[in-house]
C-alpha cells in the first residue's frame, strides 16, 4: 500500500489504532479472496481498490474538497445519490462491515444494537475510518429504531441531516418523501453554493443509472449454469460500488463483464459441477463483511444472488430518464427511492417476498439463505413471512442470524453444510 500516513494524520485519525486495522485487513482479504482459483483478471481493479480502500478514494475526495467541492456520506440506499451529485458534490457510502469498529459503537450504544450501526458509529467516534473524517455532511434516515437513536448520538460529533422515510407506501407517503427529497436538494444547494438544474439532475440520474446497469450486467452473469465468477467476487464489486467514482466503477465493471462473457462462451466455471446454488436474502453486507459468502463458497455452495441492499435492492430499477422538468425528475426519484426499494422497514412489505421468489427462480437457486444481522428486529421478524412463503413455493430455505465476529463461524458452517446436503 502507498504511504497515506500524512493524509490520515491531517484527517485527525487515530493512526495507531488504524494501523491495527491495516494489519488485519490484507490478511483476511488474502485468505478469503486471493486464495480463490481461476479468478477473472478483471477483478484486479477491485483488488487494488480494496487494498487501498483507506487511501486511494479518500485522497480523491480530499482533492475534490481542495477545489471547493463537498463530500456527502450516507448510510442507506433510500438516500438518493443523485441529489448531491446534481449539486456538484460527491456522494459516498458510510456503512461499516467490520468487527474492528463495533467496540467503539458499544461505548455509546446498547450491545443489543445491530453490528452495522455499532460499527458505523464506532468508525466515526474512534477516528479510524478516513471516509468518516472526510465527509462534510452525514445523511441519516429514520428507517429503523437503532439508526434513529444512533443519529442523535452522531450529531454531537458530526454535521448531520436526517431524512424522514415513511413506513408505508400510500399516496400521502409518496408526497411526504417528495418533500424530504426537496428539502435535501435545498440543503445541498446551500452546502455547495450550486443550483440544482434540470440539466445537472439529468446528468446525475444518467450516471447513477449507468452504475446500476453495470451492476445488473455483472449480477446477471450468475444466471448461467456454469458460473464464470464467484459470489464473493460479485459481492466485493458491489460493496465497492458504494465508494468508488461511479463512472469509473461502471467502466471497470463492464470491462470485467466483457471478460465474463468470454468465459461464458467458453463454458468456464469457477465452481465444480454439482455445486449448490444459493440465493441470499436479508440485511446488507457492508465492506469488509464477507463472512457468509466465504462460508457458503467453502462448503460446497455458490452464492448466485443477493436480495440485499448490497445486491439487487441497490441496482434493480432505474430512475426514469427523459423528464421535462426538474419537478418531474424529483417525482421519478421518489418513485425509485420509495416505491422501488423493498426494505423490511415498510409495512406491509410483500413486494420483498415476491422479489425473493422471483430471484430464486431467475437465478435457478437450489435454496435460499435468509440472513439477519443480530439485533435487527425488522429483518429477523420478517424472516417468518419469508420462510413461510418460500416453503409454500417449494423452495428450500434456511434462516440464519449472525454478527461480525468469527465466534459462530463453526456453528454456521455446520448448519450451512447440512442445508447444502439436504437440498
Ligand atoms: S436494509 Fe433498509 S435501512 Fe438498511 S440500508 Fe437497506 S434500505 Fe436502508
Ligand atoms: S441491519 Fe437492520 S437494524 Fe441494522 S441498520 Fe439495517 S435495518 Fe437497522
Amino acid at each position: 500500500m502507498a504511504d497515506y500516513q500524512k493524509m490520515w494524520q491531517d484527517l485527525n485519525m487515530d493512526v495507531e489504532a488504524h494501523d491495527q486495522l491495516c494489519e488485519v485487513l490484507p490478511m483476511a482479504f488474502g485468505d478469503i479472496y486471493l486464495s480463490q482459483e481461476n479468478r477473472p483478471q478483471g477483478m484486479d481493479y477491485f483488488n487494488l481498490v480494496v487494498s487501498e480502500i483507506h487511501g486511494l478514494r479518500p485522497s480523491e475526495l480530499i482533492e475534490h474538497q481542495k477545489k471547493g467541492g463537498k463530500v456527502v456520506g450516507s448510510f442507506c440506499i433510500h438516500v438518493p445519490d443523485e441529489v448531491p451529485m446534481s449539486a456538484g458534490a460527491i456522494a459516498t457510502g458510510l456503512c461499516s462491515g467490520s468487527q474492528f469498529w463495533v467496540p467503539g459503537g458499544e461505548k455509546v450504544l446498547p450491545t443489543a444494537t445491530c453490528p452495522l450501526i455499532k460499527a458505523s458509529i464506532g468508525a466515526r467516534l474512534d477516528r479510524t475510518c478516513p471516509f468518516f473524517r472526510i465527509a462534510d455532511l452525514f445523511v441519516g434516515e429514520t428507517t429503523c429504531d437503532g439508526k434513529k437513536k444512533a443519529w442523535e448520538i452522531l450529531k454531537d460529533d458530526a454535521p448531520m441531516h436526517i431524512m424522514d422515510i415513511p413506513q408505508m407506501k400510500r399516496e400521502r407517503d409518496y408526497a411526504h418523501w417528495k418533500e424530504e427529497i426537496l428539502d435535501y436538494m435545498k440543503l445541498m444547494e446551500e452546502l455547495t453554493s450550486h443550483k440544482i438544474t434540470k440539466e445537472s439532475m439529468e446528468k446525475a440520474i444518467a450516471i447513477a443509472n449507468e452504475k446500476r446497469k453495470a451492476l445488473a450486467r455483472l449480477h446477471g452473469m450468475r444466471r448461467h449454469e456454469r458460473l464464470p465468477i464467484s459470489g464473493k467476487d460479485v459481492l466485493l464489486a458491489t460493496q465497492i460500488a458504494f465508494y468508488d467514482d461511479p463512472q469509473r466503477f461502471a467502466q471497470m465493471t463492464h470491462a470485467l463483464c466483457d471478460e465474463l462473457d468470454q468465459r461464458v462462451q467458453e463454458g468456464v466455471s469457477v465452481f465444480p459441477a454439482g455445486t449448490k446454488r444459493i440465493l441470499l436474502s436479508g440485511t446488507p453486507l457492508s465492506i469488509p463483511n464477507w463472512k457468509i459468502h466465504h462460508l457458503i463458497e467453502t462448503s460446497g455452495g455458490a452464492v448466485v444472488g443477493e436480495e440485499m441492499c448490497t445486491g439487487s435492492r441497490y441496482f434493480e430499477g432505474l430512475v426514469e430518464e427523459g423528464a421535462n422538468t426538474l419537478d418531474e425528475q424529483v417525482d421519478h426519484l421518489v418513485e425509485r427511492y420509495l416505491g422501488g426499494i423493498h426494505c423490511a422497514c415498510f409495512t406491509p412489505n410483500t413486494e420483498r417476498i415476491d422479489d425473493i421468489v422471483r430471484l430464486a427462480r431467475d437465478y435457478q437457486a437450489d435454496g435460499v439463505i435468509d440472513l439477519s444481522l443480530k439485533f435487527c428486529t425488522i429483518y429477523d421478524s420478517e424472516g417468518y413471512s419469508v420462510e413461510k412463503a418460500l416453503r409454500e413455493q417449494g423452495i428450500p430455505v434456511l434462516g440464519l442470524e449472525t454478527d461480525y465476529t468469527d465466534e459462530d463461524a463453526g456453528q454456521l458452517r455446520t448448519r450451512i453444510e447440512a442445508f447444502l446436503e439436504m437440498i
